[in-house]
């Protein structure tokens, strides 16, 4: 198979009920600020407070020290939803970014500006370091927060789509390469959460992530935005799918997802018309 045929399965297959792990709800309240903030600095309240230091709730660990895995909100919420876009590239797509393949979709951000849509922007560090200052402008705007995707969207786990595997001594070295390349950019909004790539993850995978003190994202809505020519076959499969709380997963990349703001742009007047108010992931999981 091709790169392009590879990548083709990776992204377009089924992405759901690659996990297994326990999803535990309770909330861990957000910690309180460091005593690193100068003893004689102004005394903020929280409403004057600049959201960049606002810290984005966690998930605690499970019983057993593992990661946590967040998939929708609170079945009873009211009727809100949350999309992410996975800004995928892999390490080795490189070349075919010189070459002028467009792994980024400026044109869904500013659609997302444009219809006042928050949203989590799942990054990988080889997206941040192809295209800083859009990192940058997504991380810098509070309409937006970037999460974690890993370095190189290899997989943590295998089977994964084809995926080359990475080993799980590798993890850690993944995740704080990419916060750092992120934060590189400038990126302020930059919250602890991590998305596997592919979806994939295992017991061993969450345990090798807990030092990371990072919730897992996974989804309840696969939009099958990858790889798609019928932007109304991936409206319709969102539309079908959101139910309130639900947290739907599409990608932010010409390359791999070229009708995703074609797609966006229907589902969204749908879903308002509906009664969905759009959060993102931090505010879901805040509940
Ligand atoms: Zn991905």
């Amino acid at each position: 198979m091709t790169t392009a045929t590879v990548l083709g399965a990776v992204l377009g297959g089924g992405l759901v009920g690659c996990g297994n792990a326990e999803v535990p709800r309770s909330a861990r309240p957000a910690a309180a600020d460091s005593a690193s903030a100068a003893a004689h600095a102004p005394v903020r309240t929280p409403s004057s407070a600049p959201p960049a230091t606002k810290r984005p709730p966690t998930l605690a660990p499970g019983p057993d020290g593992l990661t946590s895995v967040f998939k929708r909100g609170p079945q009873h919420a009211e009727k809100v939803v949350a999309f992410t876009f996975d800004a995928d590239m892999t390490a080795d797509e490189g070349p075919r970014a010189a070459a002028g393949e467009h792994f980024d979709n400026p044109e869904l951000i500013a659609l997302l500006r444009r219809l006042k849509v928050p949203a989590t922007v799942f990054m990988t560090g080889r997206w941040a370091e192809e295209y800083p200052s859009q990192a940058r402008s997504i991380g810098t705007d509070p309409l937006f927060e970037i999460g974690n995707h890993s370095y190189s969207h290899y997989a943590f786990t295998s089977p994964c789509y084809g995926l080359p595997t990475m080993g799980t001594d590798e993890i850690r070295g993944e995740v704080e390469r990419t916060f750092g390349a992120i934060r590189k950019t400038g990126a302020r909004n930059v919250v602890p959460y991590f998305r596997f790539p592919g979806g994939c993850y295992d017991n061993a995978s969450l345990r090798a992530l807990a030092p990371e003190k990072v919730t897992a994202v996974q989804w309840d809505v696969v939009s099958g935005d990858a790889f798609a020519t019928d932007a109304d076959a991936v409206a319709e499969q969102v539309l079908a799918g959101v139910k309130p709380g639900s947290l739907v997963v599409m990608h932010c990349t010409r390359s791999a997802a070229p009708v995703t703001d074609q797609a966006v742009g229907r589902v969204v007047p749908e879903l308002r018309k509906r009664g969905y108010r759009f959060v993102k992931v931090s505010e879901l999981m805040a509940g």
